[in-house]
């Protein structure tokens, strides 16, 4: 991955070389970051921000869980975000802002006056999976379990947690598939490493809850609402691992992967190895949105203006 030309750095857009951090970081040795995965989409009408709104409330959020204290306003981030895309003359992106504690201290609950301090990172990126996301990918499901919620809370989008996402990313490379599948501790199904999930089965679309010990996707949320637009029936609940293998389609969701169907689950082809016709239906409403094709009936999309 290339890096950008520029960056927004704690209060101002900065040459990428320059946002450094100290290796005394509280964040380095502890994982005390939450964060963000955002993109603009290359419309018809310009460049188009997805649900900005709503990926900087779950930062806060997220935040707030881990006692990260944000210095900035929602609307400043709102706004930092905007411009680092606009900095870098990009009309489509992926943007990362990242929270972390960067102030020495090894202390496990710092005093507050630690320094908290916001990076966003934009970048041109396609889709996760590549062509995976018209193929579709092959997964396997990991021999690695979400953490119980009583552990670390799935709801915050914390940098510690993604040391559980890059053991199931990483054995599932090592084994040869694109993406793999954790079980929640109980056992049901929970979400790829980096993606939530979806089945269906009889034309009805099921997902497992929020109480799995998932991420509460803003792609997940959107396909719901598009789903009840598209009059698919939708069951948010417990799901069993054996549904990967009887179901006639499979998909994952992600600002990263998008829609990404999959074509297998431990080998086994899922319905006929090809993106089923309701991965495809949700699939069209959702790029529809970016290519414009179908109209933004949710104020999902916003102009990039310059500060
Ligand atoms: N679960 C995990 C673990 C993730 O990392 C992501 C990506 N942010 C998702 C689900 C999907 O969330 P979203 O649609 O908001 O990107």
């Amino acid at each position: 991955m290339k890096p950008a030309t520029y960056l927004w750095h704690d209060g101002r857009i900065k040459p990428w070389h320059e946002a450094t951090v100290h290796v005394g970081a509280h964040v380095l040795h502890y994982g005390s970051s939450v964060f963000e995965g955002e993109r603009v989409y290359a419309t018809p009408d310009g460049p188009r921000y997805f649900r900005l709104r709503e990926h900087t409330e779950r930062l806060f959020r997220s935040a707030r869980i881990h006692d990260l204290n944000i210095r900035h306003s929602a609307d400043e981030i709102d706004q930092a975000c905007a411009d680092v895309v606009l900095a870098n003359g990009l009309d489509s992106a992926y943007v990362r802002p990242l929270v972390y504690r960067a102030g020495f201290t090894f202390s496990l609950a710092p005093d507050p006056e630690v320094p908290v301090e916001v990076a966003i990172i934009a970048l041109p990126w396609g889709n996760l999976h590549g062509d995976g996301v018209h193929a579709g990918i092959d997964v396997c499901v990991s021999s690695w379990h979400r953490p119980a919620p009583n552990t670390l809370p799935s709801g915050a989008k914390a940098g510690g947690n993604y040391l559980s996402s890059q053991l199931i990313a990483q054995e599932a490379k090592r084994g040869g598939y694109a993406e793999g599948i954790a079980l929640a501790p109980n056992g049901l199904l929970s979400e790829g490493a980096g993606e939530n999930l979806f089945l269906v089965q009889r034309g009805r679309l099921y997902t497992p809850p929020v109480a799995a010990g998932i991420l509460a996707g803003i792609t997940r949320d959107s396909v719901l609402v598009l789903a009840a637009e598209l009059g698919i029936d939708v069951v948010e609940g417990d799901l069993p691992r054996e549904l990967l293998y009887t179901a006639e389609e499979v998909f994952l969701t992600g600002t990263a992967a998008e829609i990404t169907p999959v074509r297998s689950v431990d080998r086994k082809p899922v319905g006929k190895a090809t993106p089923g016709p309701v991965t495809r239906a949700l699939q069209d409403a959702f790029f529809g949105l970016f290519d414009g094709r179908h109209a933004d009936r949710h104020g999902w999309l916003t102009p990039l203006h310059a500060s």
